[in-house]
């Protein structure tokens, strides 16, 4: 299926960063056990949440570290390299697709990018350096220094709007893909979770690779259930680009 692809669209979750050290939101140990995510309408009206909230969000950056792609995302940039892929929708806000090569005209994140903060007024973009060290400097939420607005991380929190033109774009290509894999996702969390029912609907193969059971196996064309990294390195060798 892969090999026959030229515009297969790898939509990916948390599963597969996990093999560069990130834990993910449902396994056992993922955020969710630790901590409630924060909604966005509780950020906004509250002081004292938008400070809890950078904590959280420092904290596990610090705990994370510096991480590099894995092999997951070095077989899906070598894909697109090869003219299989067209683009990878991302729920992911680690920029590890970025960082493994892909251009960036082929990535759609649709959550977002942990990676800068920015202004929830004006948008100007806040390096989240600097965000610690004010929170540090004056033990407050940091403020945009144009506008005096809200920072944010430039993710997007639950009950907070989807990104239009992103959604507009992983519309676009799920649409004209020929090839729908889906790989280390939960296929929990909506509308992100809407594309693979959309590309099948749209009469794409659907290809599932997950740890564990998604809520969309039962519509699945195949259903691999393996840790992403083995499987797609045994398909790279297969195609003789290991
Ligand atoms: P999820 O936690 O709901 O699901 C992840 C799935 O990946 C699980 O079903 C798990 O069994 C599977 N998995 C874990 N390791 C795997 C591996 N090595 N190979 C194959 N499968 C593996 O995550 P989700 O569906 O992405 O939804 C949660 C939301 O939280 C998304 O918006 C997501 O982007 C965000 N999130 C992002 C990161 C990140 O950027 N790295 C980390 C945590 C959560």
């Amino acid at each position: 299926m892969v090999q026959r692809a030229r515009r297969a669209v790898v939509f990916t979750g948390a599963g597969i960063s996990t093999e560069c050290g990130i834990p993910d939101f449902r396994s056992p140990g993922g955020f969710w056990t630790r901590f409630k995510p924060i909604d966005f309408s509780e950020f906004l009206a509250s002081e004292d949440t938008r400070l809890e909230a950078w904590r959280r969000f420092l904290a596990i950056r610090e705990a994370i570290g510096d991480v590099e792609p894995g092999p997951s995302h070095r077989a899906v940039a070598r894909l697109a390299g090869m003219g299989h892929v067209s683009h990878v929708i991302t729920q992911n806000i680690d920029g590890l697709h970025q960082a493994s090569g892909i251009s960036a005209e082929r990535i759609i994140e649709i959550h977002g990018n942990a990676t800068h903060a920015k202004c929830l007024s004006c948008g100007l973009r806040h390096e989240i350096d600097w965000v610690k060290d004010k929170i540090v400097a004056t033990g407050r939420a940091p403020r945009c220094t144009a506008c005096g607005g809200i920072v944010k991380s430039a993710t997007i929190s639950f009950g907070q709007a989807m990104p239009e033109q992103e959604m507009a774009d992983a519309r676009a290509a799920t649409l004209n893909a020929d090839l729908f894999i889906a790989i280390g996702s939960s296929l929990q969390v909506f509308p992100a979770a809407g594309f693979p029912v959309l590309a099948k609907q749209n009469r794409s193969p659907l290809v599932i690779l997950n740890r564990e059971e998604t809520g969309l196996d039962g519509l699945a064309d195949l259903v691999i259930h393996a840790d992403s990294g083995p499987l797609l390195g045994a398909l790279m060798g297969r195609m003789g680009a290991a």
